[in-house]
């Protein structure tokens, strides 16, 4: 059966570019991977930070539109995004958030591990946990977060639902993924390569108020696959179970399907390849404007409409 290997990305919607820009590249300390535009609507931008390649598990994206109204947090979508960071972080990071003047929660701990949370400039729940076991990947460092602090990836995704009943069935018969761990209403599931893929958990809110997504907010999470097969493997089995899966979309940097999950979540499927040095090379990921073919005759129009950055 076709095999999802993690979390790929996970795409969020932001207000202002240029804070959003310098929150997730300053203080975050995350690589700006890719600057291109919204190919739905290509006088927004979309912003890509991970890695130094972009490596999929440690891709958060976001759609920057300035005027957007804010999101609510609630039931039938995403509403954390979590990283795993080194062991003896999260005093450097609490001085971080204080300096920044970040709202935040005093460090707690869920499943044996101590994690932090705060909200992004928009809202956006973001989480810093401390794995039980020392996350290997290499982190992007920046001349103010080194390596004994830096994010190393997603640790999680938590999705908030009504009933988790029919996603966790999804998760478990179609993408491989088993309960790991339970706490009172929060299900935690690890994917078919373990810890490395990112844990999805699955919170049941009955009864709690709907989610609206907007700025803030969580608008997708994408799974990884290796390649087109997997890809078209799954898509034919998730039609099989009724859902409605999009035909394959080109994304520049992936190739994807997206279907609602029955939790009311968008999902996505997204391959491995190409990947973002497609269009740059490694050492300049994220230094140029980068446009789809198709709008490359209308780039200084789309450049004039766009906020600097810098
Ligand atoms: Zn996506």
């Amino acid at each position: 059966m076709g095999k999802i290997e993690g979390i790929h990305h996970v795409t969020a919607i932001s207000g202002n570019a240029k804070k959003n820009y310098d929150f997730y590249t300053r203080v975050m300390g995350l690589r700006f991977v890719k600057k291109t535009v919204n190919f739905d609507d290509p006088n927004t931008y979309h912003f890509y930070y991970g890695d130094e390649k972009g490596t999929p598990g440690t891709i958060l994206t976001f759609f920057p539109w300035e005027d957007i109204m804010t999101g609510r947090r609630g039931t039938h979508m995403a509403t954390e995004i979590g990283y795993s960071v080194p062991e003896g972080s999260l005093e450097f990071w609490l001085k971080r958030l204080d300096k920044e003047n970040i709202i935040y929660n005093k460090p707690s701990s869920k499943f044996g591990d101590v994690y932090l949370t705060f909200l992004d400039r928009d809202g956006l729940k973001i989480e810093l946990t401390v794995p039980e076991t020392n996350d290997e990947r290499t982190p992007w460092v920046t001349a103010e977060i080194g390596e004994d602090v830096a994010t190393r990836g997603f640790h999680h995704v938590t999705l908030t639902l009504e009933d988790i009943q029919p996603t966790a069935d999804l998760l478990v018969s179609v993408f491989g993924y088993e309960l790991a761990k339970n706490h009172t209403n929060r299900y935690r599931f690890q994917g078919p390569n373990g810890e490395k893929g990112g844990y999805i958990d699955l919170v049941e809110a009955k009864g709690e108020q709907r989610g609206h997504v907007a700025g803030g907010s969580v608008h997708h999470v994408a799974f990884r696959v290796k390649d087109d097969a997997t890809q078209l493997e799954l898509r034919q089995i998730l039609e099989d179970r009724g859902l409605h899966v999009t035909a394959q979309l080109d994304r520049k940097y992936f190739r994807s399907v997206y279907f609602r999950e029955p939790g009311g979540v968008l999902f996505e499927l997204a391959t491995d390849q190409p990947g973002f040095t497609v269009d740059e090379p490694v050492a300049e990921l994220g230094t140029h404007l980068m446009l789809p073919e198709q709008f490359e005759a209308q780039r200084s129009e789309i450049e004039s409409r766009l906020i600097k950055l810098d």
